[in-house]
């Protein structure tokens, strides 16, 4: 850690707290070249990695994006709101673990169909269809045979 008075690399932690209800870890440090003393703040970042979309275009992670599509997937099917919001806090974590800046838009798809066919069939074949542009067909009974198995 650079400090901030005199640019010299060489700085020590001379104490570590947790702070803001231990959200954050607060250092104080000194600088040993000049000696001044100053605190920084750690935060744990939750990065979410940036979509490739399938034209290259690169689009931030909207999570508002993503619950609008499986709930237009999900319309009038008996699946409560909170399994919902669950499905997507582990789409998430997923992403999250990847440790990636940025992920193609069809892993991300595949996140979704995973959860979704563990919510409720109906809602996978409706999300499944729109996002996968089945070109071959036996790629679609494929997962209608999937399902069957499941
Ligand atoms: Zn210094």
């Amino acid at each position: 850690m650079r400090c901030p008075f005199c640019s010299a690399q060489d700085t020590r932690v001379i104490d570590t707290r947790l702070a803001d209800e231990g959200d954050q870890v607060k250092r104080r440090r000194e600088c040993a070249a000049c000696k001044e003393r100053f605190t920084t703040f750690e935060v744990v970042e939750l990065t979410l990695p940036r979509i490739i979309k399938r034209n290259g275009a690169r689009e931030a992670f909207n999570e508002a994006k993503l619950r609008a599509g499986m709930q237009r997937a999900l319309e009038k099917r008996p699946v409560n709101v909170d399994a919902v919001e669950a499905a997507i806090n582990r789409i998430k974590k997923v992403l999250v673990g990847k440790g990636e800046r940025e992920i193609h838009a069809n892993e991300l798809g595949e996140l979704v169909m995973k959860e979704l066919s563990a919510l409720d069939h109906v809602a996978f074949v409706r999300f499944a269809s729109v996002y996968r542009s089945f070109q071959d067909v036996s790629e679609f009974t494929d997962m209608i045979e999937q399902l069957r198995n499941t």
